[in-house]
């Protein structure tokens, strides 16, 4: 039986110089690794035999309806700034309009060159793939904004980075592929009847009540205030925040040396190619206000007062950290079981996360023990932690229901990188257990789920992941 994908494409309507049409390379053995049921139907999309969906997004066979393209875009990578990126290793497929009213792009990653390889080879391995399978289901279990893995699929083919390794080829779905940096790319050569065009694109497709470029500048900024203080609340690093891995949707997007933190420092990297620590944990709010600086520039040539709306866009710009900061207080304020944390509570979580840096605590089972009255356990100077305990009861004496609520904001299960390394060495020796099992568990992360106390063990010190690699 064949796959129905109810294709409504839009993308492919905007000018030729948004995109460059071409179908995916075929790959040699397609097998079908993963295919995500649950997603699917939310898409309306019917499946197929596996053999069928395996050629599908393989690249090997373009499914009715599918206007495949690579869109172009540009970027800042670690603050230096390429005119000229784009999918150089992806291709979208086309959009469906869900049941639900709402647009997603279907796009293949890891299908093989296009006009924007520079000198890459267009493929993904294994690893890259099921890490961004399992982290991004995780993070949408888990109630962050972001793309989604429909399926992954192995290609037969051999895909050479240090070493020869398995190629594999990711079905994402997303709001949008719309970056910071396809903004950009239009900006930077000043094409003023594309930028606008990409306006009204980006307009009508995710924020249909804003009138003005500054009614999206003002949304966009609010959408990414709130996700990034999501991932903070998470422990979520997301190691590549270049403009062109900044939706302008307000999903995260670009799972690359992605990670969650074990032991709780705030300037945790994981990447190994951030060497200055610019996307450290702690640094992410800074990142993300400096990209939508980015964002505010691009916008200023739909403007005849270019004086007038950089004076706008500046004064929205800096209005950001104060609104981030009021994300993070609500979430780190539900992590402690408030439901209205004020400005005078901020000190109290500062206070429980200054305890958690000093002893390496570790985030994730620290604020979850504080439901069940174990996390004095996970500190080593357990007075100071009891002085806190002291001040924070006090605090909570006017909440009604605190339990719950922390329960349902502190999970018990991330994936951990130590997890993710395993399960993608598994993988690659042919075990795909490792990996299913991630993703059952991973679907209901605030649910005690005894039979996998293990995966909520921090690593070992031999377990333990010095440096996540790009790797792609
Ligand atoms: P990313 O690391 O996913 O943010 O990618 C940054 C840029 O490099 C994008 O333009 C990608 O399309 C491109 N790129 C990354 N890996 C490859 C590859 N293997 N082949 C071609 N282009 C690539
Ligand atoms: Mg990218």
């Amino acid at each position: 039986m064949s796959i129905q994908i109810p294709f409504s494409n839009s993308y492919g309507q905007l000018p030729a110089r948004f995109y460059s049409r071409q179908p995916a390379t075929p790959v040699s053995a397609p097998r079908l690794i993963a295919f995500n049921d649950a997603l699917a139907e939310t898409l309306g999309i019917a499946r197929g035999s596996d053999d069928d969906m395996a050629r599908i997004f393989a690249g090997n066979e373009v499914p009715p309806g599918a206007d495949p393209l690579a869109q172009v875009y540009a970027g800042h990578q670690f603050g230096g700034f390429s005119p000229q990126l784009g999918d150089g290793r992806a291709l979208l497929l086309g959009e469906v309009q869900a049941p639900d009213g709402t647009r997603r792009d279907i796009q293949l990653k890891g299908a093989g060159r296009t006009p924007y390889s520079r000198g890459g080879d267009g493929r993904a391995w294994l690893g890259p793939v099921l890490r961004e399978y399992v982290v991004s289901e995780a993070m949408a279990a888990l109630g962050v904004p972001t793309t989604r893995a429909l399926a992954a699929v192995a290609t037969g083919d051999a895909v050479f980075r240090e070493t020869a390794l398995p190629g594999a080829v990711l079905t994402r779905v997303a709001a949008s592929h719309i970056r910071v940096g396809t903004f950009q790319f239009f900006a930077a050569r000043g094409d003023l009847e594309a930028l606008q065009a990409l306006f009204d694109y980006t307009r009508a497709r995710h924020y249909p009540d804003a009138e003005t470029p500054d009614d999206l500048l003002v949304s966009v900024i609010d959408a990414q205030a709130a996700l990034v203080a999501h991932w903070l609340s998470l422990g979520f690093i997301h190691g590549v925040m270049n403009t062109d891995n900044t939706t302008l949707s307000g999903e995260t997007i670009d799972y690359g040396p992605c990670a969650f933190i074990d032991d709780y420092h705030p300037q945790t990297v994981f990447s190994s190619i951030d060497r200055h620590g610019r996307y450290a944990y702690d640094n992410q709010a800074n990142v993300i206000v400096w990209n939508m600086a980015q964002l505010a520039t691009c916008l200023v040539p739909l403007y005849d007062d270019a004086d007038a709306a950089v004076e706008r866009f500046t004064a929205a710009v800096h209005a950001m950290p104060a609104r981030i900061e009021a994300e993070w207080l609500t979430r780190f304020g539900a992590k402690i079981g408030l439901s209205a944390p004020v400005e005078a509570d901020r000190t109290l979580i500062t206070g429980l996360l200054d305890l958690m840096a000093r002893d390496g605590a570790d985030f994730t089972n620290t604020f979850r023990a504080l439901t069940d009255g174990q996390a004095r356990d996970q500190f080593t100077d357990r007075a100071a932690f009891d002085a806190w305990h002291v001040r924070w009861q006090a605090r909570l004496a006017s909440e009604p229901q605190p339990e719950a609520l922390m329960a349902r904001t502190n999970p018990v299960f991330i994936p951990r990188n130590h997890r993710v390394e395993e399960m993608i060495e598994a993988a690659v020796s042919g075990d795909f257990a490792p990996f299913e099992r991630l993703n059952r568990v991973l679907a209901a992360p605030f649910t005690d789920q005894p039979d996998a106390a293990d995966l909520t063990r921090p690593p070992q010190p031999h377990e333990r992941v010095q440096q996540t690699f790009c790797g792609t």
